[in-house]
């Protein structure tokens, strides 16, 4: 069976839900013209999950809104918004949402439209790609009947984006529209088609008009996307990440001393967030990944002796990430904590296997990445993409050697979530002192002589090891 049969068939199941043919009836008996619309058609036609379904009328869609909640049983709740003439109601898995049929006009300095009651037809010429703009009937004359004013139809076979209109025209009005394309390219693995593509790059600077919340809720589809590199790859192509995210644009290059060039740090990059995406569906984690090497730009230096260097990168490039969340508008708590926990140790793990694992070594790791520890283990496997295989595998072969050795001094001295086994109030009591520098010395003492492997992280041992430090430093316990 071709594309068509194998798309018509499951969509006549996804219709056979009695939910449309409630819409249907209550369309028919309010005199009003109702359509299923946009992504929801879409995702039946390529067989995707959907669970927002639109429906557009032509008429009030609030109204039938109303009364299809009314059929569904009185404990369904309709929640209105006049300001925007739409209205939403849930039904088992589905979110639906009802908008009366509307055409659109735009204004230069806003994505706000100016909205008019409009035909099927406007309302098609309002959306933002051929494929967003299938509309399928829920009247009686012609249920199921796929109407299709753009071909929408050829373009999802052809995994194909492109506008309906002149694309200079639909990205101008709305430019979120241009991360929308660059999204479900990324989402969908279709390929813009190129009028469509080189409009994004002319209309670019538009993009001024967009909220940060708007351009990052998108950013974050393409972070998740199945493999988020067709999506950054794209935004850079086409001009648009260096207009709201600099940062990584300058990652973006390749420089040349003595015949000596180090690895373009963007496409490195973008490895190292596929092979993180194949793991995990974390966002958190992938944007660690996606600002793991933020800072070398800035820290790049090149010697004749050593060539290029970027020193500290780890240490400045966890710094950045404050202000790049605050312009982003991306959450300040711990979920910045966590990217920056990242990004701060992510050469630790390569730096104790480049070398003969020592337990000391593997118990420090422990003890600073805490809870995070798997994460970060995940996150050092994705950044080895060495060119040279020989090298690739020699460090996963010692990488293997790290996570065993984290296991047993894991399972031995349980410093995962480190609590220091003798408290300052224990100190201050035993010797009789004042709260001051030295409860701290001695603290701290007890921490290392854990971390070197002097005594065991257990209250016995750290107890009898306070004793003997107190006492060198003339301390006297109180009998
Ligand atoms: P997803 O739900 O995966 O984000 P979607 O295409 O369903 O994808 P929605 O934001 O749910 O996106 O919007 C539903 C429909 O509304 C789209 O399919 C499209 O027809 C239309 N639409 C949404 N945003 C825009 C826009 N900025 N410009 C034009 N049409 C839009
Ligand atoms: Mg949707």
């Amino acid at each position: 069976m071709n594309f068509n049969e194998l798309s018509y068939i499951h969509m006549k199941k996804c219709l056979n839900d009695p939910i449309f043919n409630i819409i249907s009836q209550v369309g028919e008996s309010e005199k009003t013209l109702v359509f299923v619309i946009g992504g929801f058609v879409r995702d039946v036609l390529l067989k995707r999950l959907s669970k927002d379904i639109d429906i557009v009328a032509l008429g009030s869609g609030i109204n039938i809104a109303e009364k299809v909640a009314q059929k569904l049983g009185p404990k369904v709740k309709v929640s209105i918004f006049k300001n925007f003439g739409t209205a939403m109601l849930r039904h088992g898995d589905y979110e639906i949402e009802f908008v009366g049929a509307r055409k659109e006009s735009y204004r230069q300095n806003s994505r706000k439209p100016i909205v008019e009651n409009g035909t099927l037809e406007d309302d098609q010429n309002r959306r933002d790609f051929t494929i967003n703009a299938l509309a399928i009937s829920l009247n009686k004359n012609d249920y199921g009947k796929l109407i299709d004013p753009f071909d929408g139809e050829q373009d999802l076979k052809d995994k194909l984006i492109r506008t309906p209109l002149n694309p200079d025209r639909t990205f101008s009005d709305d430019p979120l529209r241009m991360f929308r394309a660059i999204r479900f390219s990324s989402q969908l693995k279709f390929t813009i088609e190129e009028k469509t593509y080189k409009s994004i790059s002319k209309n670019k600077e538009r993009i001024k008009i967009l909220s940060e919340e708007r351009i990052v809720d998108e950013l974050n589809k393409i972070i998740l996307s199945p493999k988020p590199s067709i999506g950054f790859k794209a935004l850079e192509n086409t001009g648009l990440l260096g207009e709201f995210f600099p940062e990584l644009q300058e990652l973006k290059g390749v420089d040349k001393k003595n015949g000596k060039a180090h690895k373009d740090n963007f496409y490195h990059t973008m490895e190292v967030v596929d092979n993180v995406r194949n793991k995990t569906d974390n966002l958190w984690l992938l944007w660690a990944a996606l600002l793991h090497d933020i800072a070398k730009p800035i820290t790049k230096r090149y010697s004749e002796e050593v060539g290029w260097t970027f020193h500290g990168h780890e240490h400045i490039g966890a710094k950045m990430i404050p202000s790049i969340f605050k312009r982003l508008k991306l959450p300040l708590n711990e979920k910045m904590k966590y990217v920056q926990k990242l990004v701060q140790l992510h050469l630790r793990p390569i730096v104790l296997s480049q070398d003969i694992v020592t337990d000391s070594a593997v118990r420090r790791l422990l003890f600073d990445a805490g809870d995070e520890i798997d994460d970060l283990m995940l996150l050092c496997d994705a950044d080895i993409t060495s060119k040279n295989e020989y090298t690739v595998k020699e460090y996963l072969n010692n990488f293997k050697i790290v996570r065993k050795k984290l296991i047993e001094i894991e399972e031995k001295d349980a410093l995962r979530n480190f609590q220091p086994p003798i408290s300052g109030e224990l100190i201050i009591e035993t010797f009789n002192i004042k709260p001051c520098k030295t409860v701290g010395d001695i603290k701290n003492a007890i921490k290392e002589a854990i971390l070197e492997g002097e005594i065991r992280n257990e209250y016995n041992e750290a107890y009898a090891f306070m004793i003997k430090k107190g006492q060198e430093l003339g301390l006297k316990t109180i009998e």
